[in-house]
């Protein structure tokens, strides 16, 4: 079913969030999202690129057309995030523009730096005030972010009951605000890998298939937008609300 939510995230440009115990595979999850993304036209390599070399980070002048997948530590500064410092440099969610972020452990990110996330997530830019100037930088990016249930972890696995009783989920997901979560279109609980699991029929489809299907969905968008007089955006197909 998580693979199905990716599937769907990928399709429709949707925010996303797992919710599930420690090695349950939600990291390695989110790191397939981008194979299965169409990949960047000219334009939006273009961008991608300009920010990859204001930040410093266009590896030997390299281009690719594979979009941009950024996980960011849950003790990244805000400035880390969105951008900023003394000599003001694109942040995270800039480098993912086009592309992915990915924070894992989310209720671990200071509730603050969460906060900051919610300009970009609403605009697709973010802006850096400075005593004398204003920078401004694109950052529309599909975020997948990636949470245990609660503070020790198993809350909701089978034949577990945390020390604290329901209190454990509650106070753990709570750090996260509501109009942060608000953001986010969809949310799909990742349970543990079982050894009925390991040892069932392998099921894997390649990314290729899968990047096929998702491909045919946005093509379908495409014509649905354009009969209807919207601007198609290939990143984010749903209207900004
Ligand atoms: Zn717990």
């Amino acid at each position: 079913m998580a693979r199905r939510a990716l599937e769907i995230a990928a399709a429709g440009g949707h925010n996303l969030l797992m919710v599930g115990p420690p090695g349950a595979g939600k990291s390695m999850l989110a790191q397939r999202l981008p194979p299965i993304l169409p990949p960047l036209n000219p334009r939006e390599l273009l961008d991608v690129s300009m920010i990859q070399s204001i930040a410093g980070e266009l590896a030997g002048g390299a281009l690719s057309d594979r979009r941009p997948f950024r996980a960011p530590h849950h003790s990244a500064s805000m400035a880390a995030l969105v951008g900023g410092g003394l000599k003001v440099r694109p942040g995270e969610v800039s480098m993912a523009h086009n592309g992915v972020l990915f924070l894992d452990e989310l209720p671990e990110f200071a509730p603050a730096v969460l906060d900051s996330l919610r300009q970009p997530l609403e605009s697709g830019e973010t802006v850096i005030a400075r005593a004398n100037a204003r920078v401004t930088f694109p950052a529309r990016f599909q975020l997948i972010a990636a949470m245990n249930p609660c503070k020790c972890g198993l809350a909701g696995t089978p034949g577990h009951t945390c020390k604290r009783g329901d209190a454990c989920a509650a106070d753990y997901q709570g750090r996260v605000s509501g109009p942060f979560l608000d953001r986010i279109d969809l949310r799909v609980d990742v349970p543990a890998v079982t050894a009925a699991d390991m040892i069932g029929p392998a099921t894997a489809e390649s990314s290729a298939d899968v990047a096929a299907r998702v491909r045919a969905a946005r093509d379908i968008q495409r014509e649905r937008y354009l009969a209807a007089g919207h601007p198609f955006s290939p990143m984010r197909l749903h209207p900004q609300r």
